[in-house]
Order: structure tokens, then sequence, then C-alpha cells
């Protein structure tokens, strides 16, 4: 029988198949009677996932820049005291114009 050690090294082709039927036969065994291995091999299959959720290029500069822009935009219109707001929220606030 496949050691844990052994296991978690070869877990990856496991996942994605690239493996004999006999050894794939070994490693569910291995997966059947051992619950730590069974949650190494959710956890890894779950990252996998998430990186492959995640954008293949870094966002460009142009986009990120627009989007701080409309950030910036946003927490001023947040920073700018509302008219109808409720009075205890105004009190400690000073109008910067
Ligand atoms: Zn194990």
């Amino acid at each position: 029988m496949l050691s844990c050690r052994e296991l978690t090294e070869i877990v990856t082709d496991y996942a994605e198949g690239r493996m004999s039927f006999w050894r794939r036969l070994e490693v569910q065994f291995h997966l059947g009677m051992c619950h730590p291995c069974r949650a190494y091999l959710r956890q890894m299959r779950l990252a996998a996932q998430t990186v492959g959720q995640l954008p293949p290029e870094p966002m460009p500069p142009d986009i990120k820049a627009e989007l701080l822009k409309r950030f910036a935009a946003l927490s001023a219109a947040d920073a700018a005291p509302p008219t109808s707001a409720p009075p205890e929220t105004q009190t400690n606030r000073t109008p910067k114009s």
C-alpha cells in the first residue's frame, strides 16, 4: 500500500488523470482507508479550482488607473455630507469649502 507521503507526491497526477489504471487503483485504495489523504485531495482540488478562476494576466494599468479614479470619486461622494442626513452624523464635521 502507498504511504501518505507517496500519495501526496502523486496526487496531482491522480487528480489530473495522468496515471495508469493500477496506480489509480492503489491511490483510490489508500484514499478509501485514509481520511487525512482524502481531505488533502479535496483541498488540492479546491485550490486548483480557485487558481483556475484567477484572471490569466495581471490587470492592465489603464484599467487599474480608471478603477482607482472611480473609487476616489466614490469615496469623495461619501465624504461630502449628505443634505438629508440626521443631525447627529453632522456634528464633528466641518465642510471643506
Ligand atoms: Zn494517507
